[in-house]
């Protein structure tokens, strides 16, 4: 009866790839999350970054019960309304004058660099098909972004892999120097790396990369999947450094929960594909893009924007706080509402304790790589939910402390 599933259900027929928590979610509302047991719980994990306006958020039950009555799907042999009018916001808030939509950040990084091989192709000659990426960078999971990927464990059991593929260090301008050619066709960088540990890029180490994307005639693709959509107190990351890429991705906080995925480019780059030269059948369908127009609408205004940067501090300053009598972290590091507190040595290696610990008190967190605690929470976090957020990850820390002792 699927009345009576339980975690232990879990096991017995979904295939093993992950562990989720002990608990069920069956319900939200902004950042708080109820288990099948009625219990309570403060979101600050944000479904990965991508619960952008919490849970259930009116406007966006609005626009996706009122599209669910007109028109879901009608493949892109057809165009429609809401995609058009996602473009066009996504176009004019951007550098971007070209939109393509998919369905996930791996699918839009799949996009990217496809399309970065095909340009080359098309203005260099088929020699100039190198992409460049960053060690300890995450850009998706198919095969080919797994391989862009800079994390090998994600690529071990599952070669042969895509060929043509470099790695240089994040925040190492010759490192990049050193591997970078006119046979590079592109240099991707995420502007603070998410899964490998909210590691924000320095503004020198961009706009190095733009100067040597310019004199290679490489495309510098920025993979904001994470970063992307208020995040980082600006629209995009890329708006906060000042550092312009040719082509950039988009997933998680564009759906708040529904999942689309977009790369945006330049009118010129966008022209090397051309009619069926790449696509997918989902991509940019009624309902996401009427669930991500809001939320781009809702996001980008100058109060909700602000309010990411005095929620950010909030939490710093909370976090801050919690160290200072706790003394856990390293650095509480990040950008916007993208934060991560750095394990000391001594607890080097225990990021998942931490989350679990943190279950126990109902908080979600989460991990990033593991010596690092990530949160990703709404960027309409109400001040009081971070406030009792605060409060139970300091008991939580406090008892994971008093049970190593
Ligand atoms: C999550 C993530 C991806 C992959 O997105 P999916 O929707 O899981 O395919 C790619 N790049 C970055 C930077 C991400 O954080």
């Amino acid at each position: 009866m699927s009345t009576n599933v339980t975690r232990a259900d879990f096991d017995q027929v979904m295939v093993p790839n992950y562990g989720p928590a002990s608990f069920i979610p069956v319900k939200g509302l902004g950042s708080r999350v109820w288990d099948q047991d009625g219990r309570e719980y403060i979101d600050l994990a944000g479904g990965i970054a991508v619960n952008s306006l919490g849970h259930c958020h009116p406007a966006l039950v609005a626009a996706l019960t009122e599209q669910a009555g007109k028109l879901w799907h009608v493949s892109n042999v057809f165009t429609n309304e809401p995609v058009l009018k996602l473009a066009r916001a996504l176009t004019d808030a951007t550098f971007a004058e070209r939109a393509f939509f998919c369905n996930s950040g791996a699918e839009a990084n799949e996009a990217c660099f496809k399309l970065a091989r095909k340009y080359a192709a098309d203005h260099f000659g088929p020699e100039k098909h190198e992409i460049l990426s960053c060690k300890n960078s995450f850009h998706g999971r198919t095969l080919f972004t797994v391989s862009v990927g800079g994390q090998p464990k994600y690529t071990e059991g599952f070669a042969p892999v895509p060929a043509g593929i470099g790695h240089f260090e994040y925040n190492n301008i010759d490192s990049l120097k050193a591997l970078i050619s006119d046979k590079t066709c592109a240099v991707v960088i995420e502007p603070v790396q998410g899964e490998g540990g909210v590691l924000p890029a320095d503004k020198a180490f961009l706009q190095a990369a733009r100067e040597l994307c310019d004199q290679h005639n490489a495309l510098l693709i920025f993979d904001e999947v994470q970063t992307g959509v208020g995040r980082s107190g600006s629209l995009y990351a890329y708006q906060e450094y000042g550092v312009t890429p040719d082509v950039l991705s988009t997933a998680k906080s564009l759906g708040g929960g529904f999942p689309i995925g977009a790369m945006l480019t330049t009118e010129k780059i966008a022209k090397s594909f051309a009619i069926g030269t790449h696509g997918t059948t989902y991509g940019g369908n009624p309902l996401a893009a009427a669930v991500a127009l809001t939320v781009v609408e809702t996001i980008n205004t100058p109060e909700v924007l602000a309010g990411v940067r005095a929620k950010s501090q909030r939490l710093i300053d909370g976090l801050n706080a919690i160290n200072a009598r706790h003394k856990v972290f390293k650095t509480v590091r990040g950008m916007g509402l993208l934060l991560g507190c750095v394990l000391t040595d001594e607890y080097a290696g225990r990021a998942k304790d931490f989350v679990k610990a943190a279950e126990k008190h109902q908080l979600m967190l989460l991990v990033a790589g593991l010596n690092v605690v990530r949160l990703a929470p709404s960027l309409v976090v109400e001040d009081k939910d971070i406030d009792e957020g605060l409060a139970r990850f300091e008991a939580a820390v406090a008892e994971l402390i008093a049970a190593g002792k």
